[in-house]
């Protein structure tokens, strides 16, 4: 190696060597992967760390989760009962009463319209309901 000219030309150039972090001076250059300052002999990493995008896919299929009114995770065949009154819509109408108990849900991950429940209720038959107005029973 002889190029020793041009360490000291990419020296003088200010975006590409920072200061030292430890006393300021303007005349570290770079050695291999490092930066080194010349006056107080500190030698650190000019790079930024790498990888640091992963951290915000940390959430470990947090929000593929169903869960009810009151934060519990339910699961297909999960037993289920209403904490409000939901009204039905469509054939028959009326609605189902608070409390009633719902068998053997079986989640719907996704629902574009919130109803994210496929159930059979005792008098209704099998219809979608929200996992917000239900309690996981036992
Ligand atoms: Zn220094």
């Amino acid at each position: 190696m002889t190029d020793s000219t041009a360490d000291t030309a990419s020296a003088t150039d200010p975006e590409a060597v920072p200061p030292c972090p430890e006393c300021a001076s303007e005349y570290a250059y770079e050695s291999g992967p490092l930066l080194v300052c010349p006056m107080c002999g500190h030698e650190w990493s000019g790079s930024a760390p790498t990888g640091t995008d992963d951290a915000d896919h940390a959430g470990d299929a947090a929000d593929a989760e169903i869960r009810d009114a009151v934060g519990n995770a339910l699961a297909d065949g999960d037993t289920v009962t209403l904490v409000k009154t939901v009204k039905v819509s469509g054939a028959g109408g009326g609605s189902i009463k608070v409390g009633t108990k719902v068998t053997g849900i079986r989640l719907v991950p996704g629902a574009a319209d919130g109803h994210d429940i496929d159930a059979r209720v005792p008098g209704f038959g099998k219809m979608k309901l929200k996992s917000s107005v239900v309690k996981r029973a036992g």
